[in-house]
């Protein structure tokens, strides 16, 4: 048998030298490992958050590691801002759409400018962010467009309407983009964990024990992990590592779909 003339294509490791990465809710626990993620794999990251010393502090972490100095460009924005979303997006060649945020009430005391946000922050700014960057996706025949969905984006739960709405609309909106992409070169897929170690799910904690009347020690494995086939909380790395192959040159086929990262959840 002959040795063949170039490797595996699965032997190639991730390299995003000359690309320009835009990654939303950056200062956050998944954002700031995808942040981390793609520079480590060779990109500039555009990191957009509206809390501006989170950025600061990813940034001196980014400084931190070695070959990262500078690879991290704070950019603080608030995603309502849906013009200066749009605008933040232009000319760059990856988009990871990750900024989020939740309430837990049942819906009869759901407050309606909070469903009025986060559907502004999850659904409508990463429509802009992805109207903004494709005109230069599209011009250079190439482009990858990440949106951190959840399995709520395929399944919903008790308490979480704006959440369960927004993800579910994430993923169409990133199936639609799939589809006008492909003769552009550019794919657009959803990467979407059960629960994950960070800060948005930490101070769901309390809310979660009021709305079911349990103890909060009692919630991460009766509400939470409930219907995870795997019992532990997944890591923002283990995220980021999902984004960063959908980045990749093995990815180029994959696209309108949604990964789920979710312990065995969705198999029920
Ligand atoms: P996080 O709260 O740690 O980070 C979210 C980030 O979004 C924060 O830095 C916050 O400042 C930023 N953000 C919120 N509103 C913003 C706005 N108006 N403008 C700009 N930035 C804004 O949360 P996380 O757990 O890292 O979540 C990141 C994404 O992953 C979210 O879309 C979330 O829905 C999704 N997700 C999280 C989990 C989980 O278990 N943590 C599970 C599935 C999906």
């Amino acid at each position: 048998m002959t040795a063949p003339t170039t490797p595996p294509r699965h032997a190639a490791a991730l390299d995003l030298g000359g690309r320009t990465a835009l990654v939303t809710g950056a200062a956050g626990g998944i954002g700031r490992a995808c942040a981390l993620r793609l520079a480590a794999a060779g990109a500039k990251v555009r990191a957009v958050d509206r809390d501006a010393a989170g950025l600061d502090a990813l940034v001196g972490q980014a400084a931190g590691l070695a070959g990262l100095t500078g690879a991290v460009e704070a950019h603080p924005l608030d995603l309502t801002d849906l013009d200066a979303a749009e605008q933040a997006a232009a000319g760059t060649d990856i988009l990871v759409n990750n900024a989020g945020l939740q309430l837990v009430r049942p819906i009869e005391a759901f407050p309606p400018d909070v469903f009025h946000t986060v559907l502004t922050v999850m659904l409508e700014a990463p429509f802009r962010l992805i109207r903004g960057a494709l005109p230069h996706m599209y011009g250079q025949r190439w482009g990858r467009i990440v949106n951190i969905s959840s399995v709520h984006g395929l399944r919903a739960s008790a308490y979480k309407s704006a959440y369960v709405a927004a993800k579910h609309g994430l993923e169409g909106l990133s199936k639609t983009a799939a589809l006008e992409g492909a003769e552009h070169g550019v794919t657009s897929n959803c990467v979407s964990p059960g629960y994950v170690r960070t800060p948005l799910v930490e101070r769901q904690l309390a809310d979660q024990a009021a709305a079911h009347g349990l103890p909060e020690e009692r919630v991460l494995a009766d509400v939470l992990l409930q219907d995870s086939a795997l019992k532990r909380l997944i890591e923002p790395d283990e995220v980021a590592e999902a984004v960063a192959y959908l980045c990749g040159a093995q990815a180029s086929f994959i696209t309108g779909i949604s990964l789920p990262l979710d312990g065995g959840w969705t198999a029920h």
